[in-house]
């Protein structure tokens, strides 16, 4: 028995160090590829390839029973990898002085953040790493403007307490220049020394970043005294040295294994994805070689004149260049006058951007470019399962769409309507709704899947999986569930929607969850990425309200008995409190027909189309409440025009804790995406 688990083990480790091997000379071709590309001065990515590398290396796992989250996740790595690799031959860091060694000033001291995500910058650089702590980010700035260090490494932006005024003033006067940036995610955790436990805290030592960003767990602790320190890792060394049971401190786990303390609590932060931005910052400008994706910084004063901000950022959309921040300050001195902070995606080495530099500098009166660096953002290439460019019939006289689009030319009698917003009146163009990298609406086809009731953890992981494998790109879940019966299962809470949005975050899927009632809003869309009003809440108008003041998507879906007139005025209840991203869901609607559970209205789609500009979803599950006619409702959906459809799905439908008649199983669900690529 042993000798066979040897033997087996054996084998295991011959193709791990071929993977090795092999994953080693890929990265020698890659090399190699750079320098032809150097050569042929061709950007150093080219999407469209690895979209068919992605697609091709899926098929092969799928002969060999790879499931194509894995084999993603694996090309996601490597291309990762080729992509820093290829940018560093072609954008390297060296010391000023052309020593073995990198001088970097950073505020805080060793397993600090600024010195974590410094040492992440500089990974690939050869050259010794030598730091020099300061205690104020004025001190870093100035080591580097006087020649003392290389680089300047500054944290100039968090996910969740926003930007670093102190730092964003110091850019406007400094000599320096931005020449990388660093993102880098930053997991707060509550640490004490040995003898220490939570109950006992009497006093926590933390940065006031740090304090804002775990302002909610520091809440919880009502009779803990907070005292602002230096850095992180400063309170972190503050309670080694006071060696008291009763203090406590939030640092990175790093700084705690560092200064060999307890850690109490991990996560503790807000908000679990908290990333900070760093800023690297040299005392010459450094070119970017204009095969790497690059963002430019500046900083600029409009003039005090309607108009004259508006005037500047339409330079931007003139030239169809992304900007991906804008940030005011006051002006020192100058009351109620603003400086605007602006990092957009582009090379001042390309001509276009030249251009528009020029321009925008006529509607400034003060700008100063601060930098250009090669992009953090490495975008990752994804397929694209449902372009709705490939319909059915393209020939517009054989189907005489031409004539269609004639009648709609036609004026229409004018209709007084009671909602505003909702109308395409108001807003011709389509709603587009971004969920991460996903667009619903539009020319987009989406499609929403998972379980009526999130169950438990391998129920949720295994319908993730199931999911992302056949092309699912959101995760739904029910965590509170609006039951007929209030003996029946009412959902796991706020433990399931734990559960669903971990299931979420491991295969990369936005999730989408009801809310029941407006207290819950908030902390549910701490964790959601789209909230669903449920048919029987289409009227809430407390809850619709509630919603309406949250910033995340919100899926509505049609009352039983309501009418398309009361769906829209249901939107407008949403859209009026400020929350423009609402998708609209049609689900079936009771009529004399008791043959199905609800009768779906596909006329609706049409209809609504052309009342609206939101997005509209069909949920045949609901509809037709069995499962082996939900897929020929979907194909019919996608056919009318909806932008995507919801269905059930269960990994055991007899046993699913609600709506088990209408959940498909995964094979069926498998069919159904695979019919629905064909339409
Ligand atoms: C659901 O989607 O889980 C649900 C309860 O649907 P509806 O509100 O349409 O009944
Ligand atoms: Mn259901």
């Amino acid at each position: 028995m042993n000798s066979d688990i040897e033997k087996l083990r054996k084998k295991i480790n011959e193709i791990d160090r071929k993977l090795i091997e092999l994953l080693a000379e890929r990265r020698k071709i890659s090399k190699e590829v750079v320098v032809a590309k150097k050569e042929s001065g061709k950007p150093i990515r080219d999407q469209q390839r690895e979209m068919e590398l992605l697609s091709k290396i899926i098929s092969i796992g799928k002969e060999h029973n790879l499931d194509s989250h894995f084999v993603t996740k694996i090309f996601y790595e490597i291309i990762d990898d080729s992509v820093r690799l290829q940018q560093k031959y072609l954008q390297d860091y060296k010391p000023e002085t052309g020593s073995g060694i990198l001088r970097v000033a950073i505020q805080g001291i060793e397993g600090s953040y600024s010195y974590l995500a410094t040492t992440q910058f500089f990974a690939h650089n050869e050259e010794e790493l030598i730091f020099l702590y300061k205690e104020t980010f004025d001190e870093v700035v100035n080591a580097v403007e006087k020649g003392e260090a290389d680089y300047a490494v500054l944290p100039i932006e968090n996910t969740t307490s926003g930007g670093i005024n102190e730092v964003y003033d110091l850019l406007l006067h400094t000599t320096l220049s931005i020449v990388g940036e660093e993102k880098f995610q930053v997991k707060h955790c509550l640490i004490g020394t040995q003898d220490a436990t939570i109950s006992k805290l009497k006093k926590i030592f933390t940065h006031y970043q740090g304090a804002s960003q775990c302002s909610k767990f520091l809440a919880s602790l009502p009779n803990c005294e907070i005292s602002f320190y230096t850095d992180t890792a400063m309170s972190a060394r503050k309670i080694v040295e006071e060696n008291n049971p009763a203090y406590g401190a939030i640092a990175s786990e790093e700084a705690a294994n560092l200064f060999n303390v307890k850690i109490l609590k991990r996560n503790i932060a807000n908000q679990s994805e908290n990333y900070t931005r760093f800023l690297v910052c040299a005392r010459k400008p450094k070119e970017v070689d204009p095969r790497i994706p690059a963002k430019t910084s500046l900083v600029m004063a409009t003039s005090h004149t309607p108009g004259s901000l508006a005037n500047a950022i339409a330079v931007f959309q003139k030239y169809n260049v992304n900007m991906t921040k804008l940030e005011s300050r006051p002006i020192l001195g100058n009351p109620w006058e603003e400086m605007f902070y602006l990092d957009f995606e582009g090379n001042p080495a390309d001509p276009v951007i030249r251009q528009l530099l020029d321009e925008l500098g006529k509607h400034t009166r003060f700008l100063k470019i601060l930098g250009t660096y090669p992009s953090k953002d490495i975008v990752k290439t994804k397929l694209d399962y449902f372009k709705t460019g490939n319909t059915v019939i393209e020939n517009n006289e054989v189907t005489g769409t031409a004539k269609i689009d004639e009648d709609k030319k036609q004026p229409k009698p004018e209709v007084k309507r009671s909602y505003k917003l909702a109308s395409r009146d108001y807003k011709p163009e389509d709603t587009i709704i971004k969920v991460g990298d996903i667009e619903i609406g539009g020319d987009n086809f989406i499609v929403i899947a998972g379980p009526c009731s999130v169950e438990s953890h391998d129920q949720i992981f295994a319908c993730a999986n199931e999911a992302k494998e056949h092309g699912a790109q959101i995760l739904r879940g029910g965590c509170f569930k609006p039951r007929t019966s209030p003996y029946s299962f009412q959902g796991l809470g706020f433990e399931g929607l734990e559960l669903l949005e971990a299931a979420g975050k491991t295969y990369g899927l936005p999730v989408i969850t009801e809310v029941l009632a407006p207290d819950q809003v908030e902390a549910v869309a701490r964790q959601a990425d789209i909230l669903q009003i449920g048919a029987r809440n289409m009227q809430n108008f407390s809850l619709l309200k509630a919603v309406g003041r949250c910033h995340r998507p919100v899926m509505l879906k049609r009352g039983m008995m309501s009418s398309l007139d009361e769906l829209l005025n249901a939107a407008e209840y949403i859209l009026s409190q400020g929350n423009r991203q609402v998708i609209l869901c049609e689900r079936g609607i009771r009529t004399f027909e008791t043959a199905t559970r609800n009768t779906l209205d596909l006329s609706a789609i049409p209809i609504l189309k052309e009342l609206t500009h939101l997005p509209i979803i069909v949920d045949p599950s609901h509809a037709i409440g069995q499962r082996d006619k939900v897929v020929p409702l979907a194909k019919a959906a996608k056919v009318v025009g909806a932008h995507g459809i919801m269905v059930e799905f269960h990994p055991e439908p007899e046993k699913a804790l609600s709506d088990p008649d209408q959940a498909l199983r995964f094979d069926q669900f498998e069919e159904m995406m695979r019919d629905l690529r064909k339409l």
